[in-house]
């Protein structure tokens, strides 16, 4: 049976004291009947603030980037054993503003992560395709492209560990959302390619979420689709009346 997953992306938004006031609020909530796995991919410098501050909560923190290496003269970088001594075990790799604004290629996102896996870290890989491959109907083949080469040198029974975020990019803070049965289709795809690449038992059970422009509106809809076990939220995760909504 897959975990439901609901993840939240803050991306580059949030002061502490703006984080201190969602905690806030959302330490007021009941959220025990929730059955999902919740996290909130959140700015590295409020990580370990915030997962005090959520430790009553069911919210586990994330951390939204790590340099592929494991220490060294990368200013401005953060890395997998930095992370982990601040108690955060998870960690988004691949999202596609990073492959667009940070050059992150498919190699770095093998390497990331590789490193990921090796340090006991769960990776959420992020891959998707973009307007134009969609319209010219080479989805299944973009995708097939971006997990080949980021899971390169993945060892099947590291494979397990992985999540993966379906966030096609014409829907990432676009309110473009994918038609739920298209995205359900791009997730089955990922699952067989999964298959190929790993064996059957792996796809069948790895977790797979569907990220762009999901709001409290149209995540039932989402979720109720076979091959999408949680969502992955930019924008609507935001704002904490929002988020409560999703999680519930
Ligand atoms: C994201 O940042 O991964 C994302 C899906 O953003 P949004 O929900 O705003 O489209």
């Amino acid at each position: 049976m897959r975990r439901t997953v609901i993840a939240g992306n803050w991306k580059m938004n949030k002061t502490m004291m703006e984080a201190e006031l969602f905690s806030d609020s959302i330490n007021e909530y009941d959220l025990s009947n929730t059955k999902s796995d919740q996290i909130i991919f959140a700015p590295s410098y409020m990580l370990q603030s915030l997962n005090i501050l959520l430790k009553s909560s069911r919210i586990e923190v994330g951390c939204q980037n790590m340099h592929q290496y494991e220490s060294g003269a990368y200013t401005g970088e953060i890395s997998a054993d930095m992370i982990k001594s601040i108690g955060i075990t998870s960690i988004l790799i691949g999202h596609s503003e990073r492959r667009q604004y940070f050059n992150e290629s498919d190699k770095v996102v093998n390497e990331k992560l590789l490193l990921a896996l090796e340090k006991n870290l769960t990776p959420y890989l992020c891959i998707g395709e973009t307007l134009e491959e969609r319209t010219a109907g080479i989805m299944r083949s973009t995708l097939k492209n971006q997990l080949v080469k980021a899971c390169k040198n993945v060892k099947i029974n590291m494979a397990n560990k992985i999540i993966i975020a379906y966030e096609p990019i014409w829907a990432i803070g676009t309110g473009c959302v994918s038609n739920a049965e298209d995205a359900n289709i791009a997730c089955r795809n990922i699952r067989e390619i999964v298959a190929e690449i790993f064996d059957l038992d792996i796809a069948r059970n790895m977790i797979i979420l569907y990220g762009g422009s999901v709001n409290p509106s149209n995540i039932d809809e989402i979720l109720a689709q076979s091959e999408i076990d949680g969502v992955l939220v930019g924008g609507a995760s935001l704002d904490v009346t929002s988020y409560i909504s999703l999680l519930k």
